[in-house]
């Protein structure tokens, strides 16, 4: 994601009623938050938070929170939540998932979405991916018993690392595709921005779901 300083982002964000702005006090919290016993989805690393909201429209009984590291991408997803006041089943949080388990219980979290992750492909910084075994395992901790992630992405190299990361670590694999949009699991497929702007350019996109290790 190409960032640009936006102006006073830090400031509206900071006002914003969408926003979580204490996010680590929640912990545990979220169906008190709610007012209901819904499930909790969570997207990392949303962008402009095109796919969550289309998610929390089609899913008015699912809650939604989408995490988003920077304020000037953050600010993006906010002003389009801020014309859709209905939609209270979404929240933002403005976090580095590394704190991930700060902010979710264990067990608290129904499913998670990784759209289009950074790749950092260089060896030094692969264990930034959101993909990496350091992330896979924190995600266990906050996964509920029965819960997956689902993962999309159009660079292939960084395809290939996650479902080898997935399947080192003892993962179930039980969906995955090179070619999303011609595949089985196209239909009620939800487009990212990044898979809009990627597919357009004729790439394939590639989708797994999978599923932690049984706990010990
Ligand atoms: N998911 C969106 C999509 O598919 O259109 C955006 C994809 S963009 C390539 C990746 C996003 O993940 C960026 O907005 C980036 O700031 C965010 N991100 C990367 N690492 C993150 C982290 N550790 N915690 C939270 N967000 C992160």
């Amino acid at each position: 994601m190409r960032l640009r300083n936006v102006t006073g982002s830090r400031e509206v964000i900071a006002e914003n009623e969408y926003v979580i702005h204490d996010e680590k006090s929640m912990k545990g919290k979220w169906k008190e938050f709610f007012g209901n016993d819904n499930p909790l989805y969570i997207e990392i690393g949303m962008g402009k938070g095109t796919f969550i909201m289309e998610n929390a429209r089609q899913n008015p009984n699912i809650n939604y929170i989408g995490i988003e590291k920077y304020s000037s991408v953050l600010i993006r997803a906010i002003e389009k939540r801020n014309l859709e006041p209905e939609l209270t089943n979404l929240f933002f949080i403005r976090m580095d998932a590394e704190e991930i388990e700060d902010v979710f219980a264990p067990e608290e979290v129904d499913h998670i979405y990784l759209n289009f992750s950074d790749p950092w492909p260089k060896a030094r910084t692969a264990k930034r991916r959101l993909t990496s075994d350091r992330f896979l395992g924190r995600y266990i901790n906050i996964l509920a018993k029965g819960s997956s992630i689902t993962f999309k992405t159009d660079n292939i190299d960084l395809f290939e690392y996650s479902v080898e990361t997935a399947e080192e670590c003892g993962w179930n694999i039980t969906k995955i595709t090179r070619d999303l949009h011609k595949s089985e699991y196209a239909e009620g497929n939800i487009m990212t921005e990044y898979e809009k702007k990627f597919s357009q350019l004729g790439n394939k996109i590639n989708m797994m779901e999978y599923f932690p290790p049984e706990k010990k």
